[in-house]
């Protein structure tokens, strides 16, 4: 399924005036390739920090020619090759991630796949990751590297020649993993889709970085880069993703920035109102306020955020989207989770044809996504030509007949509907959006 929507022009335009000097200098001398030369990127130069923005090549300096990989590998054909790590329903239902290793030699290939599923395990530790990993599918593809490792670990100086070319001290920042994003799509591209990638370099040192609002450029919203075997870059990926899927703003500011010069942002999480304000329009993250909150503190409207110091609100003091000291969403995040999750994937699927016309003894059956248990609170109910059918509430398989479709020659509607009832939604707009359902026509 495809991720709809893109981070803001505002961001766009934000990621370009906060360009370092010092970018340009790791694509010095390098011929460009693809569609831009240069692409935003978020990076955490400490593991327990605050986040930062810069521009990079889109390009790596380190990238092997592709012919090495099948040159070196004794088993040609594991370049490109997919593993299903989780396949939970069709992808057009499903939230698709693609994990790609670089770093990883022929030989190295199996530790890559225990690397991805172990970093997709501490991912989906994270709420609310965990409690709607049954909305994801994740396919591993393996990229044979010719060098074992990346380049930039342990020293400066360190050079390796691996698939994707990825690269500590991006842009003269140690901790900023660069990757070839033409060389990480043609990876992806191998999976069956592709909503989000993960890229994880081989190496133990701490870093990583994400980059988002490709799809225009490569079909996917988001890549995140992060370090193989550093548990805190799993947190790197947790707040990546979260900008392409939730739509979520940096709940950070810099030092300097001052006003907000712009109007209210059409983030979830960002806000120029106060909570007074908030409360009497009714809008943003009014619901929440002064509700006790995950990541500690009580849900308010706190002065910085979306990189800026005054006039736009965050609503905790702290939360992952605003430093990787912790794994929690605040609960207006974790609500602008939910919504992403189900704008691109749906937690029913229907088993029987919805465009031919059944009989009233044509067994309907659905196929429900496996949520929970956690936040997800899913409700399955049927009903015919709107009524609820009441005997059938939470069966996956019901005979029309069985429901009360009468034996008349008239058209009738059978619809099987799933609702999420969790708590951790209370916007009407987004509780439909966690409403999936399914309708046939039966005939006698
Ligand atoms: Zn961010």
């Amino acid at each position: 399924m495809h991720i709809g929507i893109r981070r803001s022009a505002v961001a766009t335009a934000l990621a370009c005036s906060v360009v370092l000097p010092a970018a340009g200098a790791a694509g010095a001398g390098v011929p460009t390739s693809g569609a831009a030369s240069h692409v935003g990127v978020e990076y955490f130069p400490d593991p327990a920090g605050e986040g930062a923005r810069t521009s990079v090549p889109a390009d790596s300096p380190h990238t092997q020619p592709a012919a090495d990989a099948r040159r070196r590998t004794a088993a040609p054909s594991q370049d490109g090759e997919v593993v299903p790590l989780a396949e939970t329903g069709p992808t057009a239902d499903r939230l698709d991630v693609t994990i790609i290793g670089d770093g990883y030699t022929a030989a190295e290939q199996d530790d890559f796949i225990e690397d991805a599923r172990t970093k997709w395990d501490e991912v989906t530790d994270i709420d609310p990751y965990k409690s709607y990993a049954g909305l994801f599918n994740v396919w591993a593809v393996k990229a044979v590297s010719q060098d074992s490792g990346v380049t930039g670990d342990p020293s400066r100086d360190t050079a390796k020649n691996t698939a994707l070319g990825s690269y500590f001290w991006c842009g003269d920042t140690e901790r900023l993993i660069c990757v070839d994003l033409d060389r990480t799509k043609t990876y992806a591209d191998k999976a069956p889709a592709t909503d989000l990638v993960i890229v994880i370099s081989n190496s133990t040192k701490y870093g990583g970085a994400g980059y988002s609002g490709l799809a225009a450029d490569y079909g996917y919203d988001g890549v995140s880069t992060l370090s193989s075997d550093n548990d805190r870059s799993t947190l790197i990926a947790a707040h990546e993703m979260a900008h392409s899927v939730g739509l979520l703003a940096d709940e950070y500011q810099y030092a300097g920035y001052g006003d907000y010069p712009y109007p209210e942002p059409a983030y979830p999480n960002a806000s120029t109102l106060t909570a007074g304000e908030m409360a009497a329009k009714r809008t943003k993250w009014a619901s929440w306020l002064g509700e006790p909150d995950p990541s500690g503190g009580v849900v308010g409207a706190f002065e910085g955020a979306d990189y800026y110091e005054h006039g736009v609100h965050r609503p905790t003091e702290n939360s992952i989207m605003r430093a990787l000291n912790t794994d929690q969403f605040n609960l207006p995040g974790r609500e602008a989770m939910i919504a992403g999750f189900y704008r691109s994937a749906n937690a029913l699927t229907p088993l029987v044809d919805t465009s031919a016309t059944a009989s009233r003894f044509t067994r309907l059956a659905v196929g429900l996504a496996d949520l929970g248990p956690g936040l997800s609170r899913p409700r399955l109910r049927w009903y015919v030509d709107g009524r609820e059918a009441g005997q059938a509430r939470g069966k996956t398989s019901v005979l029309p007949a069985a429901l009360g479709v009468p034996a008349d020659k008239r058209a009738h509607q059978v619809t099987a509907t799933v609702v999420d009832t969790t708590s951790a939604v209370r916007s009407p707009a987004v509780r439909d959006l966690t409403s999936n359902s399914a309708t046939w026509t039966v005939r006698r």
